[in-house]
């Protein structure tokens, strides 16, 4: 019996060579003629060198480049085009706006940091979850990212990079433009490859995957005890206010997704990172920071706080730094670790929440 991996055909009936994992690519070299002995060649240049015309380059080995020849109206690479590049004004935050190959637009962000740089991905076309101040969630759901559409996003934030001299990428956030845990399998599938040390090589640590609490996909990530880290975005301390800003939250409530977060705490030893976006006279007040310290009471968490970033479609606007301060002080004092995060790339539309693909 055949143990070999089938090789994933998409349903424009090309191979895409950026959805496949090592042993994908390698399986389908062999039922080339092709020694799997050149899959990692081929593989390093996939993901390291980024070359195109990929049958061009000169570090393949000739059958493998004779392959792709053969096969190039059969077998896609999927780079997608760099239509703009914004730098905020800080010189800190670089917003990427990506055509994909039919022709939709996506965003990917470069945070830089002393000595490290991290990329935020997106891996849907907009979103279907609709979060009300969210500029993704603003523009509703049009399609699934696949797994080489994501792991590429990682080669253009390095392209980029690369061209200003800058290297360095340590870490990858799945916080862009959609819900991860709805795209569940390519996201996970995109953050393996985007792991495999013969190709990007970023370490499984350094990796989050952020989800505003869609129960059964948190659970299934605990259950398969990934290396990646757990973000949920909570907003809110009760259903009611919770589902005018994550509507989403009518489906699966904060009952359900703490629950599911101490069983992913349970199973994986893994701590979860909540995210809070601080909205100036709705969800900042002393109060709430005692409620959110009593629901995560007992929870292994780390609680990160953001001053809303302003979008169009939403008329709230951002805590004021001492309020957002005293938000923070009392979720500490309560023995829960809490972090206020800077704003970044507002300027350029490139902060948390502000993703819309526009030029
Ligand atoms: S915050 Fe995240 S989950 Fe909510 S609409 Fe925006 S992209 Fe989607």
């Amino acid at each position: 019996m055949n143990h070999a991996p089938s090789v994933p055909v998409a349903a424009d009936k090309l191979i895409h060579l950026l959805d496949l994992s090592f042993d994908e690519l390698s399986a389908l070299l062999e039922d080339a003629g092709i020694r799997p002995v050149h899959t990692g060649a081929l593989w390093r240049t996939l993901h390291r060198e980024s070359a195109t015309p990929l049958a061009d380059s000169n570090k393949l080995p000739p059958p493998v480049r004779r392959w792709l020849n053969q096969y190039r109206f059969e077998v896609a690479i999927d780079q997608p085009t760099l239509i703009s590049e914004i730098e905020s004004s800080d010189g800190y935050t670089r917003k990427l706006l990506l055509r994909l190959e039919d022709g939709h637009e996506i965003e990917t962000v470069i945070m830089g940091y002393p000595g490290r740089f991290t990329v935020c991905l997106s891996t849907q076309v907009g979103c279907a979850m609709g979060c009300v101040f969210c500029a993704t969630g603003q523009m509703g759901f049009t399609r699934q990212l696949r797994v080489g559409e994501i792991v590429a996003q990682v080669h253009s934030a390095q392209q980029v990079l690369n061209r200003s001299g800058n290297t360095g990428l340590r870490n990858a956030v799945l916080m862009g433009m959609g819900e991860p845990l709805h795209n569940y399998d390519a996201s996970i599938k995109a953050m393996q490859i985007v792991c495999d040390n013969r190709g990007i090589g970023l370490g499984e640590s350094r990796i989050t995957i952020s989800s505003v609490g869609v129960v059964p996909a948190i659970r299934r990530f605990a259950d398969e005890k990934h290396g990646f880290n757990l973000a949920v975005s909570l907003h809110a301390s009760n259903d009611t206010e919770r589902v005018a800003l994550i509507p989403v939250n009518q489906r699966w409530p904060i009952t359900d997704i703490l629950d599911s977060c101490r069983y992913y705490t349970e199973t994986t030893g893994k701590r979860v990172l909540f995210g809070w976006t601080l909205i100036d006279g709705k969800n900042d007040s002393p109060d709430e920071a005692r409620r959110v310290a009593n629901l995560l009471k007992g929870q292994d968490a780390h609680v990160n706080l953001i001053r809303l970033n302003p979008t169009d479609g939403f008329g709230g606007s951002a805590s004021a730094r001492t309020a957002a301060e005293t938000f923070s002080d009392i979720i500490q004092e309560s023995g829960i670790p809490c972090t206020l995060r800077q704003r970044r790339g507002i300027d350029v539309a490139a902060g948390c929440g502000q993703l819309a693909a526009k030029q």
